[in-house]
């Protein structure tokens, strides 16, 4: 019987993945890849049979039975299997699914934690998810149900909403539904932990307005104590050599109001 790691690879540039899940990667023999993940982290596992299960390698329909498969299969040869997951494995991946078919073909799996993207975003736009006093809860949550209908309320002082980027303005509606006031503030993060990451800053009530800029990308949002805007840095003339370093760095991180 083989053993099977899971391994969060993050949210994105290939320096995110842990130092255990690097590890890991380097012994593997099988990796079973996820769409979103950057392909540098090939480099890491040179020597390993990769296979990519992303949607555009398998119909939709099919992707979860014939990914299951391809587990066993190569689990049964022996071989170290590594299946690489975006973000953390236990965040929206579908390792309940995955680790419940390893497990009742007799094999042993392990999984290693890795950056979820409500975390790479918090720290892209500087926006810590907890605020002492006011923000003591922090609920991750998808947008989408199974059957692809779009459901959004209150359940906590910062609410973080995955699967949610195509439908900005139907998530702002749901919102203001659920109780949170228009004013309540809003940030919007697509391709968080890539270099090209966008973060734009919003209100509920403006919301919809940021489905264009993050059109195409994978988005996260969240709402509440969390994404109240810190203060903004002392103006260029009080700190010209700072701000100086600062453009030469060129924020990639481009914050919009
Ligand atoms: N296991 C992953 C989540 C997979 S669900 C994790 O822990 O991050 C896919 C959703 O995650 C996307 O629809 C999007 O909402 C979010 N997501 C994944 N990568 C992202 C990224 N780099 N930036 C912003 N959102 C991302």
């Amino acid at each position: 019987m083989g053993t099977i790691a899971f391994i969060g690879a993050g949210p994105g540039a290939a320096d995110l993945i842990t130092v255990r899940g690097a590890r890991l990667l380097a012994e593997a023999e099988v990796v079973l890849a996820d769409a979103l993940i950057d392909p540098a982290l090939r480099a890491l596992a040179p020597q390993a049979h990769w296979i990519d299960v992303g949607k555009r390698g398998f119909g939709r329909a099919t992707e979860q039975t014939v990914i299951h498969a391809l587990l066993l299969h190569h689990a049964a040869t022996g071989a170290r299997v590594v299946r690489l997951k975006g973000g953390d494995p236990s965040v929206f991946g579908r390792l309940e699914e995955e680790l419940a078919a390893v497990r009742a073909a007799g094999h042993e799996a392990v999984v290693v934690p890795g950056v979820t993207a409500a975390l790479a975003a918090a720290a892209d736009a500087q926006q810590p998810l907890t605020r002492r006093g006011h923000g003591r809860s922090v609920a991750l949550t998808t947008a989408m149900t199974r059957e692809h209908d779009l459901q959004a309320g209150r359940h906590a002082d910062t609410e973080v909403f995955y699967m949610a980027g195509k439908q900005l303005p139907g998530l702002a509606r749901q919102l203001a539904a659920a109780g949170w006031p228009a004013t309540t503030p809003v940030s919007v993060v697509s391709r968080a932990g890539w270099p090209d990451a966008i973060h734009s800053q919003h209100t509920l009530d403006t919301l919809a307005q940021a489905s264009v800029l993050h059109s195409g990308r994978p988005t996260v949002v969240w709402i509440g104590a969390g994404a109240r805007a810190l203060p903004a840095a002392p103006a260029p003339a009080e700190r010209p050599q700072a701000d100086a370093d600062k453009r030469a760095r060129s924020s990639v991180l481009r914050t919009l109001p």
